[in-house]
């Protein structure tokens, strides 16, 4: 969990006497009402529950804690707001002391993890980075590494350190048994502050177990979305050129530096942060955003574009090759072809009608109305005058609709960014992780749960908490906020104020299940046995195939089961 004070901090706030020193909070239900502050809210979108130390708005999507929120409102960084709210409610913090100690801590990690690269157990990993192209040179560059596949090769090797700090650093994670590294048998990447200094770190996965990518927790050092991976090694270029490339991978900035981008930085994901947006914005002006061509259009990556524009920079979508991202463009075909990417950008606002002309057919009404309705999304989150008249205008023009038609659309309430209380029905998806949150779900379910069943905004939140499950606790909404970046804690306010009354709880979570997880379990096994049966009888395998059949027919009893349960 994050560091003791944090959450010492939080509960002795008063997250309504907090949030309503700055919007009129009025009762509703079990919380409170007002208009949010992040979005020009006409009718009261913003909720606050002071039981769940939470807050969310169904306007815009913001959401979060106390701490969440005051570092948006005042803008400030994490260390900042907790700063400010332990010394109003009279909890002292440690002070500047320990920060150092932990710099110092943390470069020691670093140090470790690039001698384990080095070392005979690292012969793996070093195979792995060669054959992406990363040699000698890059690893002292970006400090990268290796974490030992043993589960207390860091715990000894930093031992002098003491636990305590290890901990607070999110390199050991506490279990039944004691203390165990959190890395285990992973490529480490050294995630630093904008002066050089290892703050956190990300270890990606050598074989198959366990999620792909592994980041430390926040902690004092490191809040997650606050950091652009190679920022310190950017900087000057970016200065120098006057514009900032924006990718989202670790190899993807390294790559592009090794081809001569030297003004590359890393996203660490598509969802972009305010934060990441201003520290950008001290160095420059203008962004090229160059993510593969799904990511750039994917929901969370165009929020994270109307961050950087209302952040003040000028953002240009560069379009990537089908299946390419900038690594694998600039190791395949060279510094040229990037350049050539990159000088094809686009504005924003030209990117983004391109991008429904793309996915949506604009010749039906379907198609028009599924536009319009990704336009409103997106609305709320633009302030920018020009930028609005541009996009409407542009989108009147696409949809051959007539330009005032759009824009009484654009402002009208319709379908909202984010499901609100008012629309019924949430999902299955969503109930899940609700129940979960509330601590409803039935226990034997938790270990079915695996991340990738969950669409991606979801998965951190998904993974974390099954982390401290694992670990032995089960946190609740307010506990595991602290531990997430921004977007993922909007979902995580969302979801656990989710305002779902049932007359039989546990029934309707497991009924969530059902239909979330179990039934498409069982549709996928059935697709994959129907697959087999069928080449079962082009090659006349008769015992195989009446095994086949005996299964399947088993699985459509126990899906007639499961559907049952509905009737
Ligand atoms: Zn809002």
């Amino acid at each position: 969990m994050a560091g003791p004070e944090v959450g010492e901090v939080k509960s002795r706030v008063n997250i309504v006497e907090l949030i309503g020193r700055y919007v009129t909070l009025k009762p509703a239900g079990k919380g409170y009402k007002g208009r949010c502050p992040f979005h020009p809210d006409d009718t009261p979108s913003l909720m606050v529950s002071p039981e769940k130390g939470l807050w969310h708005c169904f306007g815009c999507g913001a959401g979060g804690d106390a701490i969440g929120f005051l570092m948006r409102i005042e803008r400030l960084s994490f260390p900042e707001a907790l700063a400010r709210l332990a010394q109003e409610v009279g909890v002292e913090l440690r002070g500047g002391g320990v920060r150092n100690e932990l710099l110092v801590a943390c470069a020691a990690a670093a140090e470790y993890f690039a001698r384990e690269l080095r070392a005979p157990a690292g012969k793996q990993a070093r195979e792995y980075l060669l054959s992406r192209g990363i040699g000698e040179e890059e690893w002292k560059r970006w400090g990268l590494g290796y974490a030992p596949d043993r589960w207390d090769g860091l715990l000894k090797a930093l031992a002098r350190l003491g636990v305590d700090t290890l901990a607070e650093l999110g390199l050991v994670v506490k279990g039944e048994r004691g203390y165990y590294d959190r890395f285990r048998g992973r490529v480490m990447f050294t995630l630093r502050d904008d002066q050089g200094r290892p703050v956190a770190f990300a270890g990606r996965a050598l074989g198959e177990a366990g999620p792909k990518y592994l980041n430390v927790p926040n902690t004092p050092l490191f809040t997650k979305g606050t950091l652009l991976y190679g920022l310190d090694v950017a900087k000057e270029a970016i200065r120098r050129r006057g514009r900032a490339v924006l990718v989202e991978g670790y190899t993807d900035v390294i790559s592009l530096h090794a081809a001569g981008f030297q003004e590359a930085v890393g996203s660490m994901g598509t969802a972009l942060t305010e934060a990441q947006a201003r520290l950008l914005a001290r160095y420059t002006d203008r962004v090229v955003i160059a993510y593969d061509r799904d990511a750039a259009g994917s929901a969370a990556s165009l929020r994270g574009m109307v961050i950087l524009r209302e952040a003040g920079l000028r953002v240009e979508v560069a379009q990537l090759p089908e299946g390419e991202d900038p690594d694998s463009l600039a190791r395949g075909q060279g510094p040229e072809a990037v350049t050539e990417v990159l000088e094809g950008a686009k504005p924003f606002h030209r990117f983004f009608l391109d991008s429904l002309t793309e996915r949506y057919d604009l010749a039906t009404i379907e198609g028009k109305e599924g536009a319009l309705a990704e336009a409103k999304e997106l609305w709320p989150r633009i302030r920018s005058l020009p930028l609005r008249e541009e996009l409407a205008r542009g989108l009147a023009e696409l949809l051959s609709l007539p330009e005032e038609e759009v824009r009484v659309a654009l402002r009208g309430r319709g379908r909202p960014v984010l499901r609100g209380p008012e629309e019924q029905g949430p999902e299955a998806e969503d109930l899940v992780l609700h129940f979960l949150l509330e601590g409803k779900l039935p226990e034997e379910a938790i270990p079915d749960l695996e991340v990738r069943d969950f669409r991606p905004e979801y998965r951190p939140i998904v993974e974390r908490w099954l982390e401290l499950w694992r670990a032995g606790e089960a946190p609740t909404a307010e506990e595991l906020a602290s531990e997430l970046d921004p977007e993922s804690q909007a979902h995580l306010a969302r979801l656990s104020l989710l305002e779902v009354k049932f007359t039989d709880e546990a029934r309707a979570a497991s009924d969530a299940l059902v239909h979330f997880l179990y039934l498409p379990r069982l549709e996928r096994r059935l697709a994959e046995l129907q697959e087999e049966i069928t080449r079962a009888e082009a090659q006349g395998g008769e015992a195989e195939l009446r095994q086949l059949e005996a299964e399947y027919q088993e699985l459509c009893r126990r899906r007639l089961k499961l559907l049952g349960r509905r009737l």
